[in-house]
């Protein structure tokens, strides 16, 4: 007999064959119906083996991105017979509590609705439903890893099972760790809620700061930030993610504004030295990961934007839009309400045509001194950039992932799923800047006085060539903010 193993695409058999577990509680008989599902488990503690099956589920749940709890049911000779996880936001059903959903496997598994003398593991006090349900289904003993004091129903906020009252009696208990490995458990119980409460939290403060619903302009389109869900660069950065609205400096003040995606990684913090991470052709702030992380600690901080009609920014339809000056008058328009000027330590990198926004960006900024800036400028360019042009459906994840697995999730086409959104990948100005390209195999003019760097053409190659030289960028930029 076989039941789904929920969500990882096993059976309950396959996973006896895995995990097997030594006979708790020998000197009590299986219900009838019951059949053997798993054998032996090394362990001191049984109740420690099962609790960390229920962690397993916990953790299934939190991937979910459902509250992590999960509930094992074991038979009284130490068979797994159901297992579940919280899926009551993607089964869209208010019942589907973990403890639910095991004792529904357990039940299907035996062919009995009650599972006489049966322990349940979970690794969340139950709440009131699920003890109700236990009772029903005369559960012998339920072990739960940690209170839960708002809605705890086992003494925590009530006691349903002190009730002498009932004519069923299961008795429920918190888990009491004896050993290391228990501790580590019921710590790792804890964690693994506190982490998704925490990232929970993150999310919220997010859509509270910035206008994430903000109003979409009619000549403009959105990526859906589905495309962006679960690529582990962007997660890392989350907290320090946000979106600001800009008015367009070409139109009429009160007209719709503009979303931009921007990462400031201390915007509170005037005594640190600031650094401006410009991003360059079809690309966005993704493309420093790596080093956002690393300068912020170093005591940076570090600001990134996704310029418009990239990342996670609003996307303009027509490609006329997308002029160095229209560019940089936003940037500038970001820059001021985050008081960048404001740093008398200050720098930027500039990665490819960034180049170009540059100096009537800086010139906006009323920039005394002139903020010291480095030039990441790629190598023989020219053809790829005519290539790209000529062909708006190019394969992003190919140029800049890393490797196949990083390309298969889509990380780097994300903001531009369909010929729609790429309007900024044709820039006007490309065909002129290109063809400077292959004139005078620059445009470094555009930046005065800006330290030069070569780099790899190739996006993959450029983005190993960070992971290694970004110890020497950071070198440089402590450089620049010394001397000022
Ligand atoms: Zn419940």
């Amino acid at each position: 007999m076989c039941i789904l193993y929920p969500l990882q695409g096993m059976n309950v058999c396959d996973r006896a064959k895995m995990s097997t577990v030594q006979n708790p509680a020998k000197t009590l008989g299986d219900p009838p119906g019951l059949h053997p599902m798993s054998t032996t488990m090394p362990t001191s503690n049984p109740d420690t083996v099962y609790l960390q099956l229920a962690l397993q589920q916990a953790r299934a749940a939190a991937s979910l991105g459902e509250v992590p709890v999960g509930a094992v049911i074991v038979s009284p000779s130490g068979k797994v017979l159901g297992q579940g996880c919280n899926r009551t936001v993607s089964a869209q059903d208010p019942c589907a509590h973990a403890e639910i959903l095991a004792l529904r496997a357990a039940a299907r598994t035996i062919g009995n609705h009650r599972l006489e003398g049966c322990t349940l593991y979970v690794t969340l006090e139950p709440c009131a439903m699920c003890s109700g349900a236990l009772l029903h289904a005369r559960i012998a003993r339920a072990v739960y890893a940690v209170p839960d004091p708002k809605t705890g129903a086992a003494g925590s906020v009530l006691n349903l099972f002190a009730n002498s009252a009932l004519n069923h009696q299961t008795r429920c208990e918190a888990y009491a760790p004896k050993d290391a490995s228990g501790h580590t458990l019921q710590a790792a119980c804890t964690e693994v809620l506190q982490e998704f409460f925490r990232k929970r939290r993150m999310a919220q403060q997010d859509l509270r700061r910035t206008p994430l619903h903000a109003p979409l302009r009619e000549d403009a389109l959105r990526p859906s930030e589905t495309h962006f869900a679960g690529i582990h660069a962007l997660e890392t950065l989350r907290p320090w993610c946000g979106f600001v609205q800009l008015s367009d400096p070409e139109e009429e003040p009160g007209s719709m504004p503009w979303r931009m995606h921007v990462i400031d990684t201390a915007p509170d913090d005037r005594s640190r030295p600031a650094v401006l991470l410009l991003h360059g052709y079809a690309s966005y702030s993704l493309l420093w990961a790596g080093l956002i992380a690393q300068l912020h600690t170093a005591g940076w901080r570090v600001l990134a934007p996704d310029l418009l009609g990239h990342g996670r920014s609003d996307m303009p339809k027509k490609t006329q839009r997308h002029r160095p000056v229209w560019h940089a008058a936003l940037l500038r328009q970001w820059l001021q309400q985050a008081h960048f000027s404001q740093h008398v330590r200050r720098t930027a990198i500039l990665h490819d045509n960034a180049a170009l926004l540059w100096s009537s960006l800086a010139a906006g900024l009323h920039d005394v001194p002139p903020t010291p800036v480095i030039h990441l400028h790629p190598e023989g360019v020219a053809t790829w950039r005519q290539h790209c042009q000529q062909r708006t459906r190019f394969d992003l994840d190919a140029h800049w992932a890393l490797d196949a697995a990083e390309a298969a999730s889509g990380a780097w086409s994300a903001p531009w799923p369909d010929a729609g959104h790429r309007a900024a990948l044709q820039w006007p100005e490309w065909a002129a800047v290109a063809q400077a390209f292959a004139q005078h195999g620059t445009i470094d003019t555009a930046v005065a006085d800006a330290q030069v760097i070569r780099i790899p053409a190739s996006g993959a190659a450029f983005r190993r060539w960070l992971q290694q030289h970004g110890p020497d960028l950071a070198r440089i930029l402590d450089q620049f903010v010394a001397s000022t």
